[in-house]
């Protein structure tokens, strides 16, 4: 059997008429190859070859190489946020007040009494800002060291002498990152109330000493131990060089946060308080608790701000 090189009328066996049907309908409606295309498919000008082959080291045909390079952005911070157990980076925090807010009467958040240091539970700020703050200093977790350097994350330690001074190295380091700010939170870490004056003022002034003695400078910033004071600590603060006490109306643990704000949601200039503990004290690591503020600023549409650019 021959079915018919030229032309489209094979000679074949009745067996054979259903598998040559594609044959057929191909031969009726296939052009012929000597026909000229339809004009309307020709291109107008091929590119020179040069060009093709320019744009093809740098980007594939058809896409933009500003939107390769920006998607090729986007991939690596979704990748630099998986490592780290997040959905996406934190926001970056907007640029930091000219002046720091002034700290009226009228403002919620504020203890202000005549001629002494403000205290602070809440910045005044419209900013769409929160601040974290970490105290005491026990645990010196490396990896919260490394998270917070490779996501820039701003926070205020509030540092006491006798649980920084097995490392003060490791606190420096957290320094060196370019991101954190050191306050006070005295040498022994006693509850104010029970202190006379001249004691609570070696506590306070005692750890400005050592502060400055390791990493360098006075800080402006104090806490008291258990956020408990009175008129002769703040005295005392202020004797020390101490401009503003710090309190917080948040506090993170590695599984909640814990509100003060009958609204159980963050405010902007909130103070957010957490500890350096490790997984013994409170069943999880610094990176968990910090995944926690990270996770709650960013469903909330917050942005972490550093303490010490606003009080
Ligand atoms: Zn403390």
């Amino acid at each position: 059997m021959k079915i018919g090189s030229s032309g489209c009328h094979p000679r074949v066996g009745p067996a054979l008429w259903a598998g040559l049907a594609v044959v057929l309908t191909a031969c009726s409606t296939a052009p012929s190859r000597s026909a000229a295309p339809p004009a309307a498919t020709a291109p107008a000008a091929l590119p020179p070859l040069a060009a093709v082959e320019t744009r093809e080291r740098h980007a594939p045909l058809g896409i933009d190489p500003v939107q390769a390079a920006r998607q090729s952005a986007e991939r690596r911070a979704r990748e630099q946020a998986a490592r780290w157990g997040l959905d996406r980076l934190p926001t970056a925090a907007p640029a930091p007040p000219e002046q720091r807010p002034a700290l009226t009467a009228d403002r919620p958040g504020l203890v202000l009494r005549p001629g002494l240091p403000p205290v602070v539970q809440r910045v005044p700020t419209e900013d769409r800002v929160v601040f974290l703050t970490i105290d005491d200093g026990a645990e010196k977790d490396p990896e919260f060291a490394r998270m917070t350097a490779e996501l820039g994350i701003p926070y205020s330690t509030f540092l006491t002498g006798y649980l920084a001074r097995p490392d003060w190295g490791y606190f420096r380091g957290l320094l060196a990152n370019g991101h954190a700010a050191t306050g006070n939170h005295t040498l022994n870490h006693r509850d104010m109330r029970k202190l006379t004056a001249a004691e609570q003022r070696t506590e306070i002034c005692g750890q400005q000493d050592e502060l400055e003695r390791e990493t360098g400078s006075r800080p402006p910033l104090f806490r008291p131990p258990y956020g408990e004071y009175t008129d002769d600590t703040l005295r005392a603060a202020q004797q020390c060089g101490i401009r503003a006490v710090a309190l917080w109306n948040e506090e993170a643990f590695p599984d909640r946060m814990e509100y003060r704000h009958a609204d159980r949601v963050l405010h902007p200039g909130d103070i957010i308080l957490t500890h350096f503990r490790g997984r013994a004290e409170w069943g999880g690591t610094m990176t968990d608790v910090l995944r926690r503020v990270l996770r709650t600023v960013d469903e909330q549409g917050f942005a972490l701000a550093l303490l010490d650019d606003y009080l």
